[in-house]
């Protein structure tokens, strides 16, 4: 049976790694605060002292942390990725990050004669849970055919989308549109408001109609409960539109529209947000 590691138990990667050991693979874990591990303990899995350790005991790894910082630390750091890489061995990084970042890591991970595959997920809380993410995987093909049987155990559908850089890019373009969607909701919910229309009617027709969707419909539903706990966190849908804005620039490509939700986020963030729901950009709208 493979041995399958996890690193990064945050809202995304407990589920995920939940998700493996309930299909019943032979899981190793570890989180940068070693509480998160318990409830993965309790379900099955064991728990490593550091991302080395779980990388030596396991076939492939796979993570999820916050962001290309957390990404790199985790790989270069001490007692990192690469101290416990070697040939054969699969690194599958389900971060959402930049291009650049990911390729970084790849160049390092083959260096020490292991694979590398990333593999970003689409998807929130609800989906990690269900095991109904889409997962959006680039790299090394025969990690890939070989990393499937997890990912069917995550996700209701993974792509295999070519060199190192195109899953990247693909969430970044997916996560850009959703930002930019949420922050032209929010900003319509209060428009509404101010004009002193009921925001359930305006859900209602929202719903009735040829934009419907269910990120509407659930956030809508949300907002009316002032209920914002994070699914996706803002500052992790921030951090999406800005490597989204990045990749735009390295491309000469003009990207108004999200530029402007940028600016919507980043005010959000600034009034102390970060750790709120990404549809809490409804208060940067109302104020
Ligand atoms: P989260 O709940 O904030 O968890 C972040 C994880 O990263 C935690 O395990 C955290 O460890 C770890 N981490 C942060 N900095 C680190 C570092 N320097 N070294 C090692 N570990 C570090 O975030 P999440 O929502 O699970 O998101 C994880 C990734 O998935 C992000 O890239 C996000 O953009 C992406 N994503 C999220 C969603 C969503 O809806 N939530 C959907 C699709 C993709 P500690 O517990 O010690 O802080």
């Amino acid at each position: 049976m493979q041995k399958l590691g996890f690193l990064g138990l945050g809202i995304m990667g407990s589920a995920m790694a939940r998700n493996l050991v309930d299909a019943g693979h032979d899981v190793t874990v570890w989180n940068r605060s070693s509480a998160k591990c318990d409830p993965l303990v309790k379900a099955g899995a064991r728990q490593a002292d550091t991302p080395a350790a779980v990388v030596s005991a396991s076939d492939i790894t796979f993570a999820c942390v916050s962001d290309p910082e957390a990404s790199s630390e985790l790989c270069f750091g001490p007692d990192g990725v690469l101290e416990g890489m070697e040939k054969g061995k699969g690194y599958v990084d389900m971060s959402t990050i930049d291009l650049e970042t990911s390729q970084i890591i790849e160049e390092a991970v083959i260096g020490e004669g292991g694979r590398y595959l990333e593999a970003p997920v689409s998807g929130s809380k609800t989906p990690a849970i269900n095991g109904n993410l889409i997962i959006l995987a680039a790299g090394e093909r025969s990690l890939y055919e070989e990393a499937l049987p997890a990912f069917d155990a995550m996700g209701k559908m993974s792509l295999y989308l070519g060199d190192v850089g195109s899953g990247a890019a693909m969430k970044l373009v997916v996560n850009m549109i959703m930002g930019t969607m949420m922050a032209a909701f929010t900003e319509g919910m209060s428009l509404a408001e101010k004009a002193g229309l009921s925001t359930q009617d305006l859900l209602a027709i929202l719903d009735a109609g040829a934009i419907s969707n269910p990120m509407f419909r659930v956030k809508g539903a949300l907002m009316q409960d002032d209920e914002f706990s994070p699914a996706f966190p803002l500052k992790h849908a921030q951090k999406d539109i800005r490597l989204a804005l990045l990749l735009g620039d390295l491309l000469g490509h003009g990207m108004p529209t999200t530029a402007a939700a940028n600016e919507v986020f980043k005010r959000a963030r600034s009034m102390g947000l970060d750790d709120n729901d990404f549809s809490a950009v409804f208060k940067a709208s109302q104020s």
